[in-house]
């Protein structure tokens, strides 16, 4: 069975797969809250004749949808989660909310979800058509923004026995994903202190917000000695009232660090430690930290990527139907003026040992079988993730037919590795020639539980925040 039937295939069904990814960019769930859109995506695969498992990895919305039998085991990863805040109405180049206050798929994972589905989809007509042994699972991975989803998956096992994994990422150019991922941590702090009159009984007060205020200076001054390539941001998410005669008894910063490596991640974390338990001791205050999640650094893989590449660029590039020029121009419009290059066309390969700037639940996949990703364009150039911009694009035919090129490029590289033994054989050495530099532990302890979003969400963590 050559491609082009499994390309047909992928076509015959793209209606399925734009309405599946509409109604998830409808439903806009957050993470590890995703009933609507792992219900949608499960029903489907059923549908299709895949075994579908539920709440796997001790994830309500977690799931994985299974065919074919033995080896290899090739899996395609999808996400569905939304963005607090980032209501947006379709269709129109102008921001303006659907529903006040509501979420958003702003990183387009609606698309990112169905665009795999494709690809799942595509993998077992092939496997039916040809009767080749093997086998291919879809995973649904919940909680990508924030949450960290495909950790506790990996944590939990769900990934053992799987010879390789492929996935993509919306974005506005077409690129196979070369460079690693930054590893990732994020930690809650909250001081305690006691409340008082701030000029009757100042005496009396403990102030949470100044212990708060020294954590802060503290890890100013740690910033000169991490790696360069490392990033400590912060936001604070409680500073204990408005009132600046009260003492403020309460205050809250959540940090999130970064390093190109995990073991430069995970360093920096006692160090946080201590410099709040130090302003804590200053200020005798209490503090309370929590670990929310962690992430590790993407491991590239050189021959899948290079698959990858050539599969991209062997299809034909999606284009912008007549009907939606004049709309995505109007968004462009709204954007810094583009490079006409990162339009219509595949990006060179260019193997990379750089890290982005930017972190991704995908690394730990990454950590436990060889992985490789695509960036596939579904947006107008320069078009910022996390925008209202990828929002109101996000239910386009323009959105569509990108996220159908990624799908076919997927299943397309996935069919190489079935047909060409030699090729999964020299991905897998290659992962253990890079995991064998920097063995695999969980980043995230085994206590600790997946972190709901709280109604007013102050921030996103995901790989493109
Ligand atoms: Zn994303
Ligand atoms: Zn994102």
């Amino acid at each position: 069975m050559n491609k082009d039937k499994v390309f047909e295939y992928i076509d015959s069904k793209s209606e399925l797969f734009a309405t599946l990814s509409d109604k998830v960019w409808d439903a806009a769930e957050l993470r590890f809250t995703e009933k609507v859109s792992a219900e949608l995506i499960s029903k489907a695969l059923e549908d299709e004749g895949f075994t579908v498992e539920r709440g796997i990895g001790k994830l309500e919305t977690a799931f994985c949808g299974r065919f074919g039998s033995g080896k290899p085991v090739i899996a395609f990863l999808g996400e569905f989660d939304a963005l607090p805040r980032l209501s947006q109405k379709a269709g129109i180049p102008s921001k303006e909310e659907s529903v006040a206050g509501g979420n958003g798929h702003g990183c387009g994972h609606n698309l990112l979800g169905a665009g795999a589905l494709a690809a799942a989809f595509g993998v077992k007509r092939y496997l039916e058509e040809s009767g080749r042994e093997g086998t291919v699972i879809y995973y649904g991975c919940p909680g990508e923004e924030g949450g960290s989803g495909k950790v506790f998956m990996v944590r939990e096992g769900v990934f053992d026995g799987v010879d390789c994994a492929l996935t993509w990422h919306p974005a506005d150019h077409n690129e196979v994903t070369a460079t690693s991922y930054l590893a990732s941590y994020t930690v809650n702090y909250r001081f305690r202190g006691t409340s008082a009159h701030a000029a009757a009984n100042p005496e009396a007060g403990r102030s949470a917000l100044d212990a708060l205020e020294l954590m802060n200076i503290g890890v100013q001054f740690l910033r000169e000695h991490i790696p360069s390539e490392a990033r400590i941001h912060y936001a604070i998410t409680d500073t204990g009232g408005s009132a600046p005669n009260i003492v403020q008894s309460t205050a809250e910063a959540v940090y999130q660090f970064r390093a190109p490596q995990l073991h430069q991640a995970a360093a920096i974390y006692p160090r946080l430690n201590k410099i709040a338990e130090g302003a804590a001791l200053m200020t005798e205050t209490e503090v309370d930290i929590r670990f929310i999640r962690a992430s590790s650094n993407t491991l590239p893989n050189t021959v899948m990527e290079q698959m990858l590449y050539e599969n991209m660029a062997a299809l034909p590039y999606p284009t912008v139907p007549d009907s939606e020029k004049e709309f995505m121009a109007a968004i462009s419009a709204t954007l810094p003026p583009a490079d006409s290059t990162n339009w219509g066309e595949v990006l060179p390969y260019v193997p990379s040992s750089a890290s982005r700037p930017a972190s991704t639940d995908v690394g730990d996949v990454s950590q436990v079988c060889p992985t490789a990703q695509l960036d596939g364009a579904v947006w107008p150039a320069n078009t910022p993730m996390h925008s209202w911009q990828a929002v109101a694009v996000g239910k386009s035919e323009t959105a569509h037919r990108g996220m159908i090129f990624a799908g076919k490029a997927l299943a397309a590289t996935a069919i190489d590795l079935f047909e060409q033994p030699e090729k999964l054989t020299a991905a897998k050495e290659e992962f253990l020639r890079r995991t064998a530099i920097a063995p695999y532990t969980c980043p995230i302890p085994a206590d600790v539980m997946p972190d709901m979003p709280k109604q007013k969400q102050a921030a996103s963590f995901g790989r493109c925040s």
